[in-house]
């Protein structure tokens, strides 16, 4: 760990393939294929231990899609891409239409736009809509897929039953870090308000925001949730896409200790960034667990920590230590693996953290490390 360049994400293979392994459980108890959405978790350079576990991916774009295509089918022959968008473009829909299994759509309008334009250019893809079933206890607004004048899914309202011929599936994405509960609550307005759709449709896609891998997370209830609407609906096929629950608690971020000072309180200056590397402990906004730490004031050392750019805001908390902090020390901010590095940014000129594998047996591989070409390369 101490030889690590910081920062550094650390992904840990075992811990991955613990979160697989409970997927691959749900899937063989509920009959339900999991994909994996590229959107919360993209390190390429797992997916050949993904792809002996999940069907597939599901991509928000071209982009995903591509990736999925390239690293993901790559390591297992029948993983099958979903693509969706809020909108598809003209330009990019023909590659996509080549390189998806399925496509979902945002809205009658989009189906109608391209429908016949995708069928044409791949005739086994399969149609969905991504419907809102207008339900969700989603934790902030900007993680509500279903909140007020929502751009996503389309409403009952909104349903033109004369895309029904076109249509092989239906989607919903409704819950975000959520329970079993939350999603029960979900199927009962989805099947309320659209049930009486599902007649000849191959399947039923449920989303992502499960959170699955969650320690607490009821497994048992998911399963029997599944099965009773498969039973319910003729055996029709049900997806699960989530994200977060595969990268849930599989590594962390190492930054390393740049300076300390004193300006009413102790105050760390850390190698990452809290706006460009932990975006969500900002957009929740959360705070992220420091191993070894305590809460402000629980130990004998407390400290601000913050990021070296030159947002104000770009903190991370309030962190106590039973030691007081040293320059070079290394600070390690746990479940860093999900919503991070395929968000970061490099805002201020801020080095991207490196991305490492931490192998099951023990050693850490950097695999990939960036410099100031990956800056430079996104200016002219
Ligand atoms: C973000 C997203 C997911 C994955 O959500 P998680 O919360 O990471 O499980 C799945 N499907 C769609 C359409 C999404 O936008």
């Amino acid at each position: 760990m101490r030889d690590i360049p910081t920062p550094a994400y650390v992904c840990e293979e075992e811990l991955l393939e613990k979160n697989l392994k409970l997927l691959e459980y749900v899937q063989e108890e509920s009959g339900a294929k999991i994909i994996l959405a590229l959107k919360g978790f993209a390190m390429w350079s797992t997916f050949d231990l993904v792809a002996k576990y999940l069907q597939g991916c599901t991509a928000s774009g071209l982009h995903e899609a591509k990736l999925a295509r390239e690293e993901f089918c790559r390591h297992n022959e029948k993983a099958e891409v979903h693509t969706y968008s809020p909108a598809f473009k003209d330009e990019d829909i023909e590659e996509i239409a080549q390189i998806s299994d399925h496509i979902v759509f945002n809205s009658p309008n989009q189906l109608k736009r391209f429908v016949l334009k995708v069928k044409e250019i791949n005739p086994n893809i399969e149609i969905s809509l991504r419907l809102n079933p207008e339900v969700s206890s989603s934790p902030v607004d900007i993680y509500n897929p279903c909140g007020l004048y929502s751009r996503l899914g389309t409403t009952l309202a909104n349903f033109d039953e004369s895309i029904l011929e076109h249509l092989d599936g239906l989607n919903f994405h409704a819950l975000c870090e959520q329970d079993a509960d939350a999603l029960e609550e979900v199927l009962l307005s989805f099947e309320e308000k659209f049930g009486k759709y599902f007649k000849n449709l191959k399947y039923v896609n449920f989303g992502g925001g499960h959170h699955i891998t969650r320690k607490d997370y009821d497994v048992e209830k998911l399963i029997w949730l599944i099965k009773e609407f498969k039973k319910k609906y003729n055996n029709i096929d049900v997806y699960l896409e989530p994200g977060e629950a595969v990268g849930w608690q599989t590594g962390y971020l190492v930054s390393t200790v740049l300076d300390t000072f004193h300006n009413g309180m102790d105050v760390a200056i850390l190698d990452t960034s809290a706006e460009a590397h932990m975006p969500d402990t900002l957009a929740m906004p959360y705070r992220a667990d420091v191993r070894g730490s305590g809460e402000a004031g629980e130990k004998p050392y407390t400290y601000r920590m913050g990021g070296n750019t030159c947002l104000a805001g770009d903190i991370m908390g309030d962190y106590s230590f039973d030691e007081p902090l040293k320059i070079g020390d290394k600070i390690i901010f746990e479940d860093q693996i999900h919503y991070t590095f395929v968000k970061n940014t490099t805002f201020n000129g801020i080095a991207l953290p490196s991305l490492a594998i931490k192998r099951k047996d023990g050693t850490i591989e950097v695999i990939k490390q960036f410099g100031y070409d990956d800056y430079k390369g996104r200016l002219s």
